[in-house]
């Protein structure tokens, strides 16, 4: 960064926001040997990603191609076309799947950003070209020590994903936690981590064993540092300036005195999306507006409204709901604050579950994706008071499985009943009388379902008839891993609210992520990517990581673009850019 003569800061790329998109799209601009400034809001990187789960979406990944995965983009291709249905007339879809799996293996090559194949992760509709393994890529378990004292800089993971007030638990190392005391070698495991976590908790604030978001968030801080790029915290742009008709730079808020930073290649709008921007939820998302956002709370929208305000144009989905969905439930942690529980894949999925509306029915499959079950939520409450809906099973079920926050093997649920979270009740008729919902109907839902336990087959919803349904049931349970009778008391009821992981209404761009205006036409020198960028996937939620696959690919595209190194794909990509 240099400082020129009228006193501005001076560097080729200027990017605001140090999440997903933000630090992708610096991390690739320096080492095609930019000068970059990242700009973030709040004292720590990561954002949401840094509590999500990190899968990226990348059909005819490499990775998972040499661990023995047979996927293509030919075949995501005619799965991406049949789920949106509208036509790829701009060509960014296609751009997408040509440069996803380019974007790994360049950050793989040249960074630590290193990622794993899931192995089976099934996509979230069966539909013509939908893949049951390959596409998924998970990022590699990252050391949080190496970061040193800047470990603290990396935002921490919500804490209900958090063990022991600080310990994070990987996918596979939840059912490991969960058998150790039935399993030397998951005894020894176990211990492992315990061990490693308490010697953590002497220097830093939490476990340095990160995974999943966490370890994706920490992997491109730590690449950034290593190739030297300056990280401004707590730093927002209060606007943007123009020369010569280009969008030349920005004026930041820093620590209370104001930055004018010149950027000769551009400015990239990355802060998140609008999550917590009450107006533009009103604006974008259906009625009513979801009272629930998972987003990080510095997502207000920053981005879209400093776009909007040099001529960007913004997309509403012309179909879909401008947020990527998920059930939440709700809870009071032991400080007295707010937790929200969304619920991915644990227990909605699992065997002896079902939800109900306000009328003691059931409206939706259980087990589909996060996103489809909220699009349910919507659905019902058009008729059906759904907002909340409930949960409903067996206590032995949370025994089993775990339900929401409440981990598996809790067998005293008085202290989530206490606080309020579950409901518990010693017949179906008391469940039903505490949850507010007609008693014969109820009844009458649980015994048809029941029925249909017995008889293997969801006639109704149809849950465990889908890959992704029967991938997170439980394979013990036979003939149908997601249906098990509700019959033995307690039962228990827990409220669910529809939030969203993240918005998708956002910049129209092109496929470099050029913003773009009413017309059409690029807004010189103002880029975006991540959830500032209106979603390629037009309000539907295709597998697992729809949003950070693309965040890190528009992130890849905007610093290739900005260097002027990718000047063939460029001149491909600009005959297909968005009309
Ligand atoms: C529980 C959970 C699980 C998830 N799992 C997955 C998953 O497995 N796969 C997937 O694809 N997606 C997942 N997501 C969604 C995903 O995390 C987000 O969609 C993604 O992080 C968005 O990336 P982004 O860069 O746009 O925003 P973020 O990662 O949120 O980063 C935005 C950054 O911008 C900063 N900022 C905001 N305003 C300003 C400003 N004015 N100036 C400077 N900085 C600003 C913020 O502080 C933040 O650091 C999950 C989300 C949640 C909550």
């Amino acid at each position: 960064m240099q400082e020129n003569n009228e006193g501005y800061k001076e560097v080729d790329l200027l990017v605001l926001g140090g999440g997903a998109a933000g630090m992708t799209t610096a991390l690739v601009a320096a080492l095609e040997g930019l000068d970059v400034l990242l700009a973030e809001k709040t004292d720590q990187v990561g954002g949401t990603m840094s509590t999500s789960a990190g899968t990226i979406w990348i059909p005819g990944n490499q990775q998972s191609r040499e661990a023995g995965y047979q996927d293509t983009v030919d075949a995501a291709r005619v799965y991406l076309d049949a789920l949106i249905g509208t036509p790829d007339d701009t060509g960014i879809r296609e751009v997408y799947l040509r440069t996803a799996p380019e974007m790994v293996e360049y950050l793989r090559r040249r960074s630590d950003v290193q990622f794993a194949p899931c192995g089976k992760h099934p996509d979230y509709r069966d539909m013509a070209g939908a893949a049951v393994a390959g596409r998924g890529l998970a990022p590699v378990t990252f050391d949080g020590r190496l970061l040193g004292k800047d470990f603290e800089r990396v935002r921490p993971p919500i804490p209900e994903f958090m063990v022991l007030g600080g310990m994070m638990a990987g996918k596979s190392d939840i059912p490991r936690l969960i058998n150790r005391f039935r399993s030397v070698s998951d005894f020894l495991y176990s211990g492992g981590l315990f061990l490693r976590y308490l010697k953590d908790r002497l220097r830093y604030s939490r476990g340095t064993r990160v995974v999943m978001g966490n370890a994706l968030a920490a992997r491109l801080y730590y690449s950034l540092k290593k190739n030297g790029v300056p990280v401004l915290f707590e730093t927002q742009a209060e606007s943007l300036f123009r020369e010569d008709g280009r969008v030349a730079g920005a004026l930041l808020r820093s620590a209370g005195s104001s930055l004018r930073v010149r950027a000769r290649r551009g400015v990239v709008i990355a802060t998140g999306g609008y999550g917590h921007d009450a107006e533009l939820r009103r604006r974008c998302m259906p009625a009513p507006t979801p009272p629930y956002s998972l987003a990080c709370a510095a997502n207000t929208g920053d981005g879209i409204r400093l776009g909007l305000q040099s001529d960007g144009a913004i997309r509403p989905e012309t179909q879909g709901p401008g947020a990527f969905w998920t059930p939440v439930s709700v809870l009071r942690r032991p400080d007295g604050s707010k937790g929200l529980f969304p619920h991915l894949s644990l227990d909605r999925a699992k065997p002896g579950l079902i939800a109900v509306n306000g009328a003691g029915r059931r409206f939706v499959n259980e087990a589909d994706s996060y996103h489809d079950f909220v699009e349910g939520i919507y659905a019902s409450h058009k008729s059906v008071p759904t907002m909340p809906a409930y949960l409903v099973c067996e206590a032995d079920f949370v025994r089993r499985y775990g339900l929401g926050a409440v981990y598996p093997g809790t067998t005293d649920l008085s202290r989530a009943e206490r606080s309020g979270y579950l409901v518990v009740a010693p017949t179906l008729q008391e469940l039903a009388r505490r949850i507010q919902v007609p008693e014969p109907a109820f009844a009458e839902t649980v015994r048809r379902y029941n029925e249909m336990a017995r008889l293997g087959t969801d006639l109704e919803f149809g849950k465990g008839g889908s890959e992704l349904n029967r991938f997170n049931g439980d394979p013990e349970q036979k003939p149908n891993p997601c249906l098990r009778p509700i019959e033995h008391g307690p039962f228990v009821a827990l409220a669910v609210w529809p939030a969203e992981i993240g918005t998708s209404t956002g910049l129209v761009s092109d496929a470099d992520g050029q913003v773009l205006d009413g017309q059409g036409r690029p807004v010189g020198g103002l880029y975006v990517a991540g959830n500032d960028m209106a979603s390629i996937m037009m309000g539907t939620y295709p597998g697992p990581g729809t949003t950070l696959g693309p965040a890190l690919t528009f992130g890849y595209r905007v610093a290739r673009h900005a260097a002027g190194v990718s000047a063939a794909t460029r001149k491909q990509s600009s005959t297909v850019s968005m009309a």
